[in-house]
Parts: structure tokens; sequence; C-alpha cells
């Protein structure tokens, strides 16, 4: 075969994002979708086959004038590793965010079929061999009883692990009277920690009509709403099943790594050898090894967070993303994408069915179900009857309230916990450490440094010792003493978990105390471990971040505190009110979910605030007519959508210029002046040698503005020395 090959090759910039001719002539079927080594100026790298043109040996194509076309040196794959589907959603990613599509390439493929040199040393299959019996009725020499009782355990679908077995000789008559056969069979490396038994309970009336609703339901797309407690993972179950029981295949999201193995124990419980697990902490040889039992369809449900979206199943028929409001599901950095985009796109693909589900849907998710975009369901009541738990806004500006010997803590808070500790039952303390030192504060009169200009809060840069705006970038030294009481008593707002812990241990020297460390590298195995100690009664207070609200049942908590509910709403962000509404309301769910009544404790400085008061008292509808109105005035999502611009440069004269030229044109675009923000100077200012800038694009009409975009890429794109990166909707701005 001679032919013209068009190869993508495989760096992730911009200027080379289109494919390069190369010609072929070997003796494999080269094929679209195949991985080829090929030189590229003097590098060696790995190219992705978009294109083939067979030709004759004397087709002038093949000796273009002026150059001479590079061979392909080989070719690496025997099969496409990217099938159609997932070929056009890369295309579609790519049209949409202007991304080279190359990077869309490597993040849906494990890091053993990735297009990249990295590929070459990844991992590949592993082999190992197991017993296999022979049917019954085939055997021709009758079994000795002892003979008899182990092949009967080795007649199980799967076969047997060699290594398992002990029994040798018995294991060699067998093999002799041909009654079972070894065979080399592909390993599955991956490991499941710690998997619960559970049953399946009986669907109570609320969850039986939600889930024969959705299935009649005409909308491919619908939200599950439902309080948390509501049994919305019994309905996922339920619907897993039916469309099991159709051939089709079921993807499950999950937001956290850490929610992985609860959700696997319930799905292994029911389905078995089915489940495939996905995530980016797999090692490279349980990734590769999950992928292609999903390719080969051994596996036909799959579970994981964020990137497990881009599962190579074919015949989806049910995606469900579980807490769909959260965060974790977009990736910002580049290629950006949001999950629930991606899940939308495969289920339209597929004409397959979308739940998202969420005790707080984000704002856009509800906005558009109220609007009947959507299919609209709501589980109002918790499964066990039970009432929301008890809790309690408790005022920090009342200084008599404050625990003298650790002032993060107040009295009712600090004896509910001796209280509840006294009972043997368990405490969660929350620390959202999101706004870590976010702000300083006077102590002896409150005041707090804000910016001139904008009147938010104060970011305080511990390494740069600066206070800065993150809107209108104002900076200030830190002073040492308060501009109204000229008191030296400026205390940093915002404390690590690290320093609660130490508190903990003084104020309650028996108390076993678990901190839940999100940063740390280890997710996998260390929180889990600590989940499971917690879970088990090892413990009796589990402290830490985000991570203690999300999705955990724990039927001896009784008692959840929140040190400080106000350190989220700092956060110089359009979400940060969102955000806190859902931790609180998340974090408040965790208590009395047995058969003991829970309390929740929040600590705030801002006891009347709306997010404070509905996200304490889980009053989800009316923070939504609150926090829309809110966005409506201030032109944010879901009333707008959002893109930001990042552009990068060492040349800081080339930057300025081109972001002038930018904004330029821009003006002309964009019909409202208040839906072009900045261009601003991002903290840090530069980026190794790299000055920074940003520009936010605010707009109602997402196709014009798919052209708008596009020409701003190819104006990027067309300038030397710049980096820049498009991320659509952003998360945090
Ligand atoms: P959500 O995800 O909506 O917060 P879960 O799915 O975690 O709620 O369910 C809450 C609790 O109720 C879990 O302990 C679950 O096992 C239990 N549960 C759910 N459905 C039923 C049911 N039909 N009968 C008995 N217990 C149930
Ligand atoms: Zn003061
Ligand atoms: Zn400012």
């Amino acid at each position: 075969m001679i032919a013209l090959v068009d190869v993508l090759i495989e760096h992730r910039n911009p200027q080379l994002s289109r494919p390069f001719t190369y010609r072929y002539a070997g003796s494999k079927s080269l094929q679209k979708g195949m991985r080829v080594i090929i030189p590229f100026h003097q590098q060696t790298l790995i190219g992705f086959v978009m294109g083939i043109i067979e030709v004759n040996e004397d087709d002038p194509r093949l000796t273009p004038p002026g150059y001479t076309l590079e061979m392909i040196r080989e070719v690496i794959d025997d099969q496409p590793i990217i099938n159609t589907e997932l070929m056009a959603l890369a295309e579609a990613l790519t049209a949409e965010q202007q991304t080279p599509l190359i990077s869309f390439l490597q993040t849906m493929l494990p890091k053993s079929l990735k297009p990249s040199r990295s590929s070459l040393k990844a991992p590949k299959i592993a082999y190992e061999e197991r017993y296999f019996t022979k049917p019954m009725e085939e055997l021709k020499d009758p079994l000795e009883p002892k003979e008899y009782e182990l092949y009967v355990q080795l007649n199980v679908p799967l076969g047997v692990k060699k290594t398992s077995v002990k029994n040798k000789r018995i294991i060699q008559s067998l093999l002799q009277k041909q009654a079972i056969r070894i065979e080399r069979v592909e390993k599955r490396r991956t490991r499941f920690s710690h998997l619960e038994t559970l049953a399946k309970p009986v669907l109570t009336e609320e969850q039986n009509k939600i889930v024969k609703d959705i299935l009649d339901e005409k909308n491919p797309i619908s939200l599950l709403h439902g309080v948390t407690g509501s049994g919305k993972t019994e309905v996922y179950l339920a619907l897993c099943e039916h469309y099991l029981r159709q051939g089709k295949s079921v993807l499950l999201l999950v937001p956290e790594i850490a929610l992985t193995p609860v959700m696997m124990s319930y799905l292994l419980n029911r389905f078995g050898e089915e489940v495939a697990l996905l995530h980016s902490e797999l090692t490279p040889a349980e990734k590769y090894d999950e992928y292609r039992r999903i390719i080969s369809h051994q596996a036909r449900i799959v579970v994981g967070a964020r990137s497990a979206i881009f599962a190579p199943l074919d015949h989806l028929g049910l995606i469900v993303l579980d807490e769909e409001h959260s965060e974790t599901y977009k990736q910002d950095s580049s290629p950006s994408y949001h999950a629930r985009d991606v899940a939308i796109w495969r289920t339209h693909y597929h004409h397959a069915k979308l739940i998202l589900g969420s005790a707080t849907p984000s704002l856009e998710t509800k906005a558009r179900a109220e609007k009947k975009v959507y299919g609209h369901y709501e589980l109002p009541h918790r499964v066990n009857e039970k009432a929301p738990p008890k809790t309690v806004i408790i005022d920090l500006n009342q200084t008599e309230l404050l625990l003298p010997e650790a002032s993060m803590f107040t009295l009712p808070l600090h004896h509910s916990i001796q209280e509840v500790l006294s009972r043997k039952e368990q405490v969660i303390l929350l620390v959202n450490r999101r706004g870590y030192s976010a702000s300083i504060m006077c102590r002896s009169c409150g005041y707090r440094f804000s910016c001139p200009h904008c009147e938010i809060p104060l970011a305080y840069h511990d390494q740069a010792k600066l206070l800065k705006c993150h809107y209108c970038d104002y900076r200030a030294f830190q002073p040492k003493t308060c501009p109204e009481c000229q008191s030296h008593q400026l205390m940093h707002q915002g404390f690590g978990v690290e320093k609660v812990e130490e508190h903990l241990h003084a104020l309650y020297p028996d108390a076993r105390v678990i901190r839940l460390d999100s940063d740390s590298n280890q997710i996998r195995e260390k929180t889990l471990a600590s989940l499971r100690q917690f879970q088990e009664g090892q413990a009796d207070i589990l402290l830490g971040t985000q991570m203690v609200a999300k999705g955990h049942d724990f039927p001896n908590v009784t008692l959840v505190g929140v040190l400080l509910a106000d350190m989220g709403l700092n956060i110089p962000s359009y979400r940060a009110t969102e955000r806190t509404f859902q931790l609180l309301s998340q974090v408040v769910g965790r208590t009395g979910r047995g058969d003991k009544d829970g309390l929740a404790m929040i600590q705030t400085y801002h006891p009347q605030h709306y997010v404070i008061q509905t996200g304490s008292n889980q009053d989800y509808a009316s923070f939504y007519r609150e926090e829309m109105a809110s966005r409506r005035a201030t032109q944010y999502p879901p009333y707008t959508f959002l893109t930001l611009l990042e552009i990068e440069a060492q040349d800081e004269v080339l930057l300025t210029e081109t972001m002038f030229q930018l904004v330029n044109y821009l003006h002309e675009k964009i019909p409202r002046e208040d839906h072009l923000i900045g261009p601003n100077i991002p903290y840090p200012e530069k980026r190794g040698p790299f000055y920074r800038r940003r520009l936010l694009l605010k707009y109602k009409d997402k196709a014009a503005m798919t052209a708008v975009i596009k020409d701003v890429y190819t104006l990027l794109q067309s300038k030397r020395n710049l980096r820049f990166h498009l991320n659509l909707d952003p998360y945090d701005v």
C-alpha cells in the first residue's frame, strides 16, 4: 500500500494544530485513528492518523515541488484506538473550544494509548494463567470424589487463577483426564479496597413513582432534585437495571474519587463483574485494564469521576451525574470541558437518558428544569421520614460567646461537642479552607480591610505579605495597626485544619480525631482509610474541609459544626454564594441520618446573610429566588454565558498591544459595555518569565459568540511568542 497520510502530531501547540502530510509505503492496512511514529523537524514524534489517500507509485502528489514528503516510520496500532463517537465528540469539543484536537484525544485516552511519546513506555496488557473446566457432558473418564470436588470449584465462567489453587496432585490428574485446561488470559489489575455488602431495599412509593416517571419522560435530560437522604442512589440503581436489561450500557459519575468506592459497593453488589472503574488516580496499568474491559464489552457499567465521561462505552442507555452541581465536574485547565456538557452531547448521540441528580442543583440546571428545557423531578422527603436536623446559627460578633482558650470555638458549640462525645456519638467539624487567610480583620473593633474601590474584602497573600483586590488589582502592604481604632490586634481570618486539630486535642483530650486532608496526594488510600475508620466508629470527631460534607452516610453522627461559615463568601467570585450555600446545606445533611436526632451549629459573622440562613436550613427554594435575582442584576450565569480568555507572553509590550487589539475588536461585537470585563492582571502577575492578562466575556447568544471566539482564536494563533487559553464557562471568575 502506498498512501498519502494526514497526521496530527502530538504537540498541543495551537500553531501546530493541523494535519501534516506523510508518505506511507508499508504492509499494514492503515486506518483513521491509529498511532504512527513520524519524523518532525529534528524530532521523532507520535502522530495520530486523520486521513488516508491511497495512490499509485507515480502519483505526482508523492513528489510535491520544492520539498520531500517524509515517510511514516512505523505504525503502532493494529486497530483504531478511538471509536467513531469519541472522534466526533473530540471534533465537536475542538470546534467549540478552539483547543487543539490532539489535546482532547490525549485527555480521552488512557496513558498506554495516548497519542504521545509517553505511551510507548506505559504498561501494556498483563496476563495470568487460569484453569477452565470442560463441560460435564464432554468428560471421557469418570472423576474420583476428590477430583470431582475440585472440578466443581473450578467450574465458574471466568475460570480460577492458577496460583490460587493449592492441590497440585489432583490438578495433575484433572489435567490428565482433560477435565480442565490452563489458559492464558488478560489479567485485571484494578484493586478494590473494602467493599461493603449492601442489601437491596424495596423502593418506597415515592422512589417507585419517580423511576416510572423518568422512564416515561420524553425529554432525554432530567433533573432529579432530591433532598439529602431522599434515596436518590436507589433511583439511579433501578434505572441502571432497566437499561442493562435492555442490553444498553450505563455511565455513572460521582464528583469525587473518594466517593467512588461507595458507588462501586452498590454496583458490584448488584451487577458484579460488569462494572468498571475509571478515574485519574488509577495506576496506568489499572486504567488500561479497565479501558480494555469496556472496549471488549466485558464491562457495561462504568463508575468514575470527571474524566470517566469519556469512557468508550457503546450502546449507552443511561448517564447519571450524581451531585451535578459539583465544581469538580469542570476542568478549568486546558483542554477545559464540563462533564455535564459532554454528558449532554453523548446523550443526544446515543438517544440515551441523562439524569442530573442533586440536593442543591446548580442554578443553571435548576433554571433550565424550571423552564422545562429539562425534565424536572423532585424527592422532597427523607427515606426514613425523619424531620430535617435542627440548626442553630451562632453569631461570632458576640464576643462573649467565644471560648477564651480557643476563639475559633464558641461556648454553645463547645458544650454540644462535649455532650455528643459523652453520649458516644460522633461529630463532624467543617473548616472551609478555601478561604485560608482570606482577609484581615481587627479583633478589637471588627474593622475589615476592604478595597477602597470595590468594597470587597482584600485578599491576604502570605508570600508577598500584600493585601490585594482580586477585582481591580488594588494593592496595599499589610498594615500594622487598625485604621479605625489603632489596635495592633489584627487577625488573619481563616485558619488551617491543622490549627483546629491542635485545639481539639487540647479541648477534648480523650476524643479520637481524624483529619481529612484533601490536599494530600494519596487521596485514594489515605482518605478512604480515614473515612472507613470513622464509619466503623474508630474515631469520635471527623475534621476537614469540603470533603467531609460530601455524600457520606454516617448514622452515628449527631452533631455537625461549621467553624466559620462565611469564609467561602470572601472569595471574590460570582459563585461564592452558591458554593457556600451548597456546602452548608450538604454538611447540615450529614447529621441525624440514623435513628437519633441531629443538630447542626453554624458559626458566622453574618447571621442574617441570606446564604447563611438558607444554607443552614437547607432551604433551596428561597436561596434560588434570591440568588437568581442577584445574578440577573449582575448579569452572570444563568443569565449570560461566560468565556475567560487568558493570555501570556514574555514580552509585556506585545501583550499589551495584543490586548488593545482584542478589546477594540470585541467592543464592536459585544453590544453591552458591562459584558466585556478587563483586561485584568491576574495574581500572580507573572508565571515564570511570562506576563499574564485576562479578559472576561459575557454574552447571551451562544451561537453568535462562537463565531466571535473563533475570530479571537484565529487572531491569537497568528501571533508568535504568545500563549493563550480560552476557558468556556469558567467556574470561578
Ligand atoms: P441521597 O443520595 O438522596 O442523599 P441516599 O441514596 O444516600 O440518599 O439514601 C439515604 C439512605 O436511605 C441510605 O442509607 C440508603 O441506603 C437508604 N435508602 C434508600 N432507599 C431506601 C429504601 N427504599 N428503603 C430503605 N432504605 C433506603
Ligand atoms: Zn480596630
Ligand atoms: Zn478593588
